[in-house]
């Protein structure tokens, strides 16, 4: 959506805006944004403020803006926490509950702030928006959202501000998106009210090619495709929860990542083409994820329909499987492994215990939670041969033992010791010279 309106002359749009005022210019074309800023970019009062003095700008411009706001940093952590000390499992419809109230905190904050600031502002959560999932609760998926609301207060010229990470399930009750799943609802509400750009203010300034917190020389990508966004997310970066990069895709959002902490820069943009004027660097990034647990079940009869007799108790408790390996069977006996969310490792532990093991007389169920997976990511790895040889190489070189192995078009995986997942990454980034700019 486009609008055009007056603007008073002088006034300056953002660098990176394809909607650039022209000196002397009158009238402008205004944009229809969505800015989401997370946690850490609302952990404080001071910090809120600052959100709310960098919305007034863009809406002094003209723009319409729709902005989502995560829960302060560390409040859906200490609410987590606080239903564990009453339930061991906490009753995922109860946990939903409370879960939600962090964002709801936090849009009642910035709706201050903003006030304060002379700003017309409206909080709405997720039920009153009526974004509407199914009925999963704490991975809860969005199926619709109602834009009447919405759309009517930014037409009278509020800025409206939304909780992310929640919504209503068919049935009323309150339902979340998983964690970090405020990036879900920001992309989702793009999509959902065509806006011109979906904008994720986070801590750093953009994708880097891995976390610049792991690897101070991490460089700061401009541009970064969707699918190899879509393969980091998969892969453990958490920078944007992977659903909401599925979303983009899936709507084609325009998706930007950027700092809320400075006013310069341009971020990084999730892009749907390869950009033909750039030199293609091979390997784009290093994913790593310290969330997974592995499995062994050791002896199994190797035989067909032994993977679906493994497996299909796993899917049917709702657990996700991810990377998985059928050693070559000797005597007609085989292992097999396969890695978990490490949050499933136990109530997974125990469906092969007692469901699995007795049933295909297995010799041991075996399993251990200290593992990562490393990962490096590039569209370039289709037309180049020898990424994942190179890789084994430089791990080998540090004497890092891989215990799994899984590859696709465009990234190489491996599975090993969690305290040789940060030397892993770092020997990675160098030898991958991700350092140098493309
Ligand atoms: P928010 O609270 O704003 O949602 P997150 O903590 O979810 O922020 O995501 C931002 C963090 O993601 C950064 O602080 C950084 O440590 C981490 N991160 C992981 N991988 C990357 C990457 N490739 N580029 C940038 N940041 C990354
Ligand atoms: N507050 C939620 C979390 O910590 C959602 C989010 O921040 O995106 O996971
Ligand atoms: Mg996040």
């Amino acid at each position: 959506m486009q609008i055009s309106v007056i603007l008073q002359k002088g006034v300056e749009l953002c660098p990176f805006l394809k909607w650039p005022l022209k000196k002397g210019a009158k009238s402008v074309s205004v944009a229809f944004f969505i800015q989401k800023y997370g946690g850490t970019s609302v952990g404080s009062t001071e910090r809120i403020k600052n959100v709310a003095r960098r919305v007034a700008r863009f809406h002094a411009q003209g723009h319409q803006i729709v902005v989502v706001v995560s829960a302060m940093s560390g409040e859906t952590n200490r609410l987590i926490a606080l239903a564990h000390e009453v339930q061991d499992t906490p009753d995922p419809r109860e946990l939903d509950v409370m879960i939600s109230t962090g964002e709801q905190v936090s849009i009642a904050l910035l709706c201050m702030a903003l006030k304060e600031l002379n700003v017309q502002a409206k909080s709405y959560t997720g039920s009153q928006v009526r974004i509407l999932t199914d009925n999963s609760h704490t991975k809860a998926r969005i199926l619709s959202i109602d834009e009447d609301n919405i759309r009517a207060d930014l037409d009278a010229g509020s800025v409206v501000v939304v909780a992310g990470f929640q919504g209503v399930g068919g049935d009323g009750s309150i339902t979340t998106l998983g964690r970090g799943g405020s990036d879900t609802t920001g992309v989702a509400l793009a999509a959902a009210l065509n806006a011109d750009e979906c904008q994720i203010y986070t801590d750093v300034d953009g994708i880097y090619t891995t976390d610049p917190r792991v690897v101070p020389e991490a460089r700061r990508l401009n541009t970064i495709t969707f699918e190899e966004m879509l393969e980091m997310a998969s892969l453990g970066s958490k920078v944007l929860q992977l659903r909401s990069v599925e979303f983009a895709g899936k709507y084609k959002v325009k998706l930007r990542v950027l700092s809320s902490f400075k006013d310069e820069g341009q971020g990084t943009l999730i892009t749907f083409e390869e950009d033909g004027n750039m030199e293609q660097a091979v390997i784009s990034g290093i994913a790593f994820n310290r969330d997974e647990a592995k499995i062994t079940i050791i002896g199994v009869p190797d035989r067909p329909g032994i993977a679906y007799q493994i497996l299909g108790p796993v899917a049917d408790s709702n657990i996700d499987v991810d990377m998985i390996i059928q050693n070559v069977g000797h005597d007609g006996l085989t292992d097999f492994s396969f890695t978990v969310h490490r949050n499933d490792f136990n109530t997974t532990l125990n469906i092969l215990k007692d469901k699995i093991q007795p049933h295909v007389d297995a010799r041991d169920v075996v399993g251990g939670d200290r593992i990562a997976k490393v990962s490096v990511v590039g569209v370039g790895m289709r037309s180049h041969a020898g990424i994942a040889s190179k890789m084994f190489r430089v791990l080998a070189e540090e004497g890092i033992n891989i215990q799994m192995i899984a590859t696709s078009e465009i990234k190489v995986s491996v599975v090993v010791d969690e305290k040789y997942m940060e030397l892993a990454v770092r020997v990675l980034h160098k030898a991958f010279d991700l350092e140098q700019a493309r």
